[in-house]
């Protein structure tokens, strides 16, 4: 069975600006003009740094869905 990327969003809206995402998971999220921090390529680290990034965001702007289950 082929390993799913992780289906990851982000809330612009509650995202402010800290960077602890790019920072922790650097090449999966970045931060765009405006400061907001962007999906930029899923599979660029493994998932549970992508996970551990996602849950350190201190306003829980990223969502993460794995097999169709939330789990962020
Ligand atoms: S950790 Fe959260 S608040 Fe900080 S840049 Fe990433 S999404 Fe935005």
């Amino acid at each position: 069975m082929p390993v799913m990327a992780l289906d990851i969003s982000i809330d612009r809206d509650a995202c402010m600006g800290s960077g602890n995402c790019s920072f922790w998971a650097p090449g999966v999220f970045d931060l765009d003009d405006d400061g907001i921090a962007v999906v930029v390529e899923p599979a660029a680290q493994p998932d549970d740094k992508v996970i551990l990034a996602a849950q350190g965001c201190p306003t829980q702007a990223i969502t993460i869905i794995r097999d169709g289950e939330k789990i962020v």
